[in-house]
């Protein structure tokens, strides 16, 4: 039998591709259309890994039918390539970051041309070309221009071993995303995105689209809507509301203590009203050493001091409460404060056990002397919502009587924050922004973009969490837009995900110098038919892509609602020995060497007989052997057709 003889036929067909333009893209064509969008690559040093060619096969074989079957496919490929690790090794190296980011795409191109991935590379996008970050930059302007750019002072997550600050999303389990090292809390003024404006239109916008049920779900959980009641509690011995927010107004009758936490500002404010202020200084300073995830997170014993001198006030029964500090409460979700109703919340049953706490039972069903009752039953203890038995109806119920008493109101709260838009570092898009002491904040005229990242000498961040560009004063010195004044540009740059938020857009029209996106043209392509990409991905790229794209939609620039029709995910590829791959366990395979030894149409087909595509599965080296002798044995038919 002949064996297939992988490296002359792949690399025969990959040059007439590359010659031919087999796989490109025709704008304005009468064919239908198909848009197969996968992730771009962060161009890295350790170029590619098998991670890429899973995520990357399952489309491939989707657009090649459909070429097949007659349509105009759309299958693009960029490069996402601002970032940190770019950025860390040109302070290491002192290689420019430019430099070593086209390096890294020239490695990356080479790699995904020599898999033959049937991609149009006649559309390459690279995020950190001037002619692409130019409309990252007009799109910020529009945002700023619709208020949807704001500033400020806040608790920010810091990582000292980067020296940035970073946004939850980035510093998720308290620790730093790109160097793993332990975050910190800082005070400092920052740029917001108030993507919050956009909760319920990307929550509307789900039941459109046709995402795995499981992305739904975590884009669901990721804004986090509830409903419930904002309710104001007198201050006994001041003239003061203290406002909380709670899902379970109907349990307002057991409240039993007040928790705030350590940073509200009712603190500041009644400091000499205050008489044990030295304990809730001392307590709040030890707070400031954990991370969020540390606060609320991490399964440990409640801590807490009461208020001596501030006494909150049921606003139905007018008993009078205990208000406490403790770190569990944070000042970025509600109000900042809570209604604690022990006898129905294990997190407040934890509480007032260990303070000696009152409990009062106010829904029959459990034993409140064992645990909290987080159950339905029927209200007792509770005056005119006694008897009632479903949690709706007692809802409904006390919101009426909080209205007539002007005590309260419906609300709605979402877990989303706005998204801190900004990084201390080099490698990004400048913010075209300038800091003039007559004006204010002034936007960079849409004429002057891009405003173009000056070359620096020293990528090193400042020790304070400064951009390496607040160190330029070339850059730094400019004049007002609007007076012409002596101002300052803003030198912080935009977060990574800055330029992912729109690339798919870029695909659509990549050479345009006129606008982001020619109309006819996404109106031809969008939206995406089918992207697919990592799981990890489904929430932080997608939600905040889904809101420049629903920005972009409001002020007439794209054609549709929803950037994607329908989104699916890979699973990973774990090591031989089950475990998820990593350099320090020695498990981790390079596709470079398949494809050496094997061939790219092994390896392609190998990752697709992996097993069902959405879930994780081992490598095995068996199996790619297998593939192998499969392709050798369609390979022979040749021999068999000529004989017959
Ligand atoms: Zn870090
Ligand atoms: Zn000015």
């Amino acid at each position: 039998m002949q064996e297939y003889s992988f490296s002359a036929v792949e690399k025969k067909w990959q040059d007439y591709w590359d010659a031919h333009q087999t796989f490109r893209a025709e704008n304005g064509s009468d064919k239908k259309k198909f848009y197969a969008l996968v992730e771009f690559p962060y161009p890295s040093g350790h170029g590619m890994h098998v991670g890429h060619i899973k995520a990357y096969s399952g489309l491939e074989v989707v657009s090649r039918k459909r070429r097949l079957q007659g349509y105009n496919v759309l299958f693009p490929i960029g490069f996402d390539a601002y970032g940190l690790p770019t950025e860390n090794t040109a302070i290491k190296t002192g290689v420019h970051p430019r430099q070593v980011t086209d390096e890294n795409i020239k490695k990356f191109t080479g790699q995904l041309k020599r898999v033959g991935f049937s991609f149009d590379w006649s559309r390459v996008v690279d995020t950190t070309e001037e002619g692409y970050y130019k409309w990252t930059q007009w799109i910020f302007l529009k945002m700023f221009e619709n208020g949807l750019v704001f500033r400020d002072k806040t608790m920010v997550n810091y990582c000292p071993s980067c020296k940035v600050v970073l946004s939850n999303e980035d510093s998720q389990g308290g620790k730093c995303d790109i160097c793993h090292s332990d975050i910190v809390q800082k005070t400092k003024e920052v740029w917001y995105l108030r993507i919050t404006k956009y909760a319920d239109k990307l929550l509307e916008g789900l039941e459109t689209v046709d995402y795995l049920p499981n992305i739904k779900l975590q884009q669901e959980n990721w804004i986090g809507k509830s409903t419930g009641a904002f309710v104001n509690f007198k201050i006994k011995e001041q003239d003061e509301q203290l406002r909380i927010y709670t899902t379970r107004p109907d349990t307002l009758y057991g409240v039993t203590f007040m928790v705030m936490a350590p940073e509200h500002p009712m603190i500041q404010k009644y400091r000499d009203a205050i008489t044990n202020i030295a304990e809730l200084d001392a307590y709040k300073a030890e707070c400031a050493k954990k991370t969020e995830f540390e606060r609320t997170q991490l399964v440990k014993d409640k801590t807490g001091v009461k208020i001596e001198g501030l006494t909150a006030v049921n606003p139905l029964t007018g008993k009078e409460i205990p208000i406490y500090i403790s770190d569990y409460v944070m000042m970025g979700y509600g109000t900042g404060a809570i209604m604690a109703v022990p006898a129905h919340d294990t997190r407040d049953y934890e509480f007032a056990k260990k303070f000696g706490i009152d409990i009062i039972e106010v829904i029959k069903g459990g034993d409140i002397s064992k645990e909290a009752y987080t159950g339905d039953g029927e209200m007792v203890n509770s005056d005119e919502l006694n008897g009632i038995t479903n949690k709706k109806d007692a809802i409904a119920k006390v919101l009426k009587v909080l209205e007539a008493k002007g005590c309260g109101e419906a609300g709605v709260q979402y877990k989303m924050k706005d998204w801190a838009f900004n990084r201390q570092r080099y490698w990004g898009e400048p913010i075209p922004l300038v800091h003039c002491p007559k004006c204010g904040i002034v936007a960079v005229p849409y004429d002057e973009l891009p405003l173009k990242l000056p070359p620096v000498e020293n990528f090193e961040p400042g020790t304070d969490g400064e951009s390496p560009l607040a160190k330029l004063d070339s850059f730094v010195n400019c004049k007002c837009p609007q007076c012409g004044g002596a101002a300052k540009r803003e030198t912080d740059t935009m977060p990574q995900w800055a330029g992912s938020s729109w690339y798919f857009l870029r695909y659509c029209d990549p050479h345009n110098d006129k606008c982001l996106a020619d109309m006819d043209v996404l109106k031809y392509w969008m939206p995406v038919d089918w992207y697919n990409g990592g799981m990890e991905h489904v929430t932080r790229h997608m939600i905040y892509s889904r809101f420049w794209h629903k920005f972009l939609y409001d002020i007439g620039v794209v054609p549709t609602p929803e950037p994607y029709a329908k989104r699916t995910a890979q699973g990973l590829i774990l090591g031989p020995d089950g475990d998820k791959m990593s350099k320090s366990k020695g498990n981790v395979i390079d596709p470079n060497d398949v494809v050496d030894q094997y061939g790219a149409d092994v390896l392609r087909l190998y990752v697709l007989f992996m097993g069902d595509y959405e879930k994780a599965a081992p490598w095995s080296e068996d199996s790619v052997k297998g593939c192998k002798r499969f392709l050798d044995r369609i390979w022979a038919l040749q021999d068999t057709a000529m004989r017959s």
